[in-house]
């Protein structure tokens, strides 16, 4: 067993915002080198090595780790998979309990060929509860929760566009430490005094301006984190609360967005977006495959 903590580096980095706080990801890498890439002069117990054309790999890793997490033809259906990463789990964390998939598992010989998710329309057909869109798909449904899908749809707008617009009055904060005004500044956001224990904030980010708690939100920014973490907290106060109602189009809408994300599996917390029950699954749960009349007895 030997270590490249450089590549360890770029599967923890691929897996950012998609995991909870303080867990790790297992990851199997196969690599095909020539002995010759391999520099072993790296550690006395040549437990680390260094690999020549490191950006090469790390690339590589990057845009595999990438692709897995999507929702894409190759890993829509995990069943197939599942079985063999199963046993190596079990293999390496016995006590891991590690959940799979966030499939109820299909049987074995009874996996169906799905789609591309191109393809496959995921048609909103009900809200439950005010908080889960149920999407039927050609193999199955999904039960959505509504808050996080849109939180993981604004988070990767807002890293993809990070906007501060003007703020016109300002936000007016008070009682603010200066660890507190350097935070915001940090943030490129512009404090400045506006009297005893009283700042004023002129912009603020693009999704936050309009809101009636804009003030608040920008005072949990001041609070710390890095840009990142900022980006979270605004799409979490932004997205769609549970408890709100949506009509047919507007749950539509935004399983449209949200499939097409690029980690749409995960929020930004690390917590899963959605349920998936495989028509494979539930066939066998409800016992379609009795013969009524033989097993039965009718
Ligand atoms: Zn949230």
């Amino acid at each position: 067993l030997v270590r490249s903590p450089e590549l360890e580096q770029t599967v923890l980095a691929a897996m950012a915002r998609t995991l909870p706080r303080d867990r790790y990801p297992i990851c199997f890498l196969h690599l095909q080198l020539c002995p010759s890439q391999i520099d072993w002069n790296r550690h006395p117990a040549k437990a680390e090595i260094y690999l020549q054309s490191l950006s090469y790999w790390q690339e590589q890793v990057t845009q595999v780790i990438e692709k897995a997490l999507r929702i894409g033809a190759a890993n829509f259906s995990e069943a197939s998979q599942s079985q063999r990463v199963g046993k190596l789990l079990k293999v390496s964390e016995e006590k891991g309990g590690y959940s799979l998939s966030r499939s109820l598992q299909a049987t074995e010989g009874n996996e169906r060929k799905t789609p591309d998710i191109g393809l496959i329309e995921l048609q909103a057909v009900a809200q439950v509860h005010k908080m889960y869109i149920l999407a039927e798909h050609p193999t199955g449904m999904w039960l959505v929760e509504q808050h996080i899908a849109h939180e993981r749809v604004l988070y990767e707008q807002l890293c993809d566009r990070w906007q501060l617009i003007p703020l016109e009055p300002p936000a007016i904060l008070n009682h603010l430490s200066p660890t507190q005004i350097e935070q915001l500044q940090r943030l490129d956001l512009e404090v400045e005094s506006f009297g005893e224990q009283l700042w004023a904030v002129r912009n603020a980010p693009a999704l936050l301006q309009q809101r009636e708690d804009c003030a608040d939100a920008l005072l949990e920014l001041s609070l710390g984190g890095d840009l990142q973490g900022a980006q979270v907290a605004t799409a979490c106060r932004s997205a769609i609360r549970n408890g709100t109602p949506l009509s047919l189009p507007q749950m539509q809408t935004l399983l449209d967005q949200w499939k097409v994300t690029r980690n749409p599996r995960t929020c930004p917390h690390g917590r899963p977006i959605y349920l998936s029950l495989e028509e494979s699954a539930l066939s066998r749960f409800f016992r379609r495959h009795w013969v009524i009349g033989k097993s039965h007895g009718i």
